[in-house]
């Protein structure tokens, strides 16, 4: 499939009316790195630190990860590299970490939950991200963030690690964008000054819309029952482009219905200029997009909504037959 779509490898993801949305992969082994070229990802847009920790029988040590972190910067040759921070606890359990005994591990202790509580083994992940990208620009993203409180915690673990580096005469990044994953709903009701102390912002649909169904992504029974776009989620999704845009701040979709064509061109109709996916969508989503007019897929989104409708995948699904 990724060779029907080769020819479009280096061509923009540019609609008919001039609209370009840019297209990040997904990434977590350096088995994934070599998709990079392949796939004409501008980036890797959620890089799933966590991955590297469950394939290990123990705590990796700060400079096997700090190689690590070099090694993917070196093989994504320039373009950026969002780092996430651990997502791990509960549901990914760690061979090494005592078992939690909770009864929603998805809500439980996970993700910068266990960051700010266990901070030796942030710090430890923060210091080799600092170390890897000497010289180089360093993105850094933290996951599950609930709320601003703990976005200026993270924020300021990741300061004080930087300076403490700087003492130690190690030569810094040469710049460093920090971000927030916004995957509870919480998040997007945050104090604009949230946004604001963001340099990105990106949507874990996986979770957010998990949290705002209140449906396990994991249960496929309650999963199918809502579909992504139902009014009511995009509707979230159009709050979260509005507070971003009124703090400037780059905002990106990196769960898995980035990957899925109509549902990525949504995004985009929305306001969202950034996706991220597997290596294998980026083919066909680009496919589509190159394909239509997003600004006129607003107008579609627009009226479907004004008339009420509580699923606009039918009226979507039919605009693009007729184009
Ligand atoms: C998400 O929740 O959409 C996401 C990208 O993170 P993960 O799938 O790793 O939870
Ligand atoms: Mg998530």
């Amino acid at each position: 499939a990724q060779n029907r779509y080769a020819s479009l490898r280096n061509l923009p993801a540019t609609g008919t009316c001039g609209t370009t949305i840019q297209l990040y992969m997904n990434a977590g082994l350096m088995a994934d790195l070599p998709s990079l070229e392949g796939s004409g990802a501008e980036g890797v847009g959620l890089f799933r630190t966590e991955l590297q920790f469950l394939i290990r029988s123990h705590v990796p040590r700060r400079a096997e990860l700090a190689a690590l972190y070099r090694r993917v910067m070196d093989n994504a040759k320039g373009r950026p590299v969002m780092f996430r921070t651990l997502d791990i606890g509960s549901d990914k359990v760690l061979p090494y970490m005592k078992p939690q005994d909770e009864p929603n591990p998805a809500m439980g202790w996970r993700a910068i939950r266990v960051g700010l509580d266990k901070r030796g083994v942030l710090r430890m992940q923060l210091q080799a991200l600092i170390r890897a990208s000497a010289g180089r620009p360093l993105h850094v993203m933290f996951p599950f963030v609930a709320d601003i409180g703990e976005y200026e915690e993270a924020y300021r673990v990741l300061m004080q690690e930087l300076s403490r580096e700087q003492k130690l005469g190690r030569e810094m990044p040469s710049d460093i964008r920090v971000g927030a994953m916004l995957e509870t709903p919480s998040l997007a009701f945050a104090p604009r000054r949230f946004f604001e102390m963001c340099d990105f912002v990106s949507i874990g649909g996986n979770d957010l819309k998990q949290f705002f169904f209140a449906a396990d992504r994991e249960n496929e029974r309650v999963r199918r029952r809502y579909d992504t776009l139902n009014v009511s989620f995009l509707s979230l999704l159009r709050q979260i482009v509005q507070c971003c845009e009124e703090a400037r701040v780059p905002l990106s979709f990196c769960g898995e219905d980035a990957g899925r064509p109509i549902e990525a061109l949504t995004f985009a109709a929305l306001g969202i200029r950034r996706l991220s996916m597997r290596p294998a969508s980026i083919g066909p989503v680009k496919h589509l997009i190159r394909r239509v007019s997003i600004g006129d897929l607003r107008r579609v989104i627009d009226e479907a909504e004004a008339q009420g409708l509580t699923n606009l995948r039918r009226p979507i699904t039919e605009w693009l037959a007729r184009q």
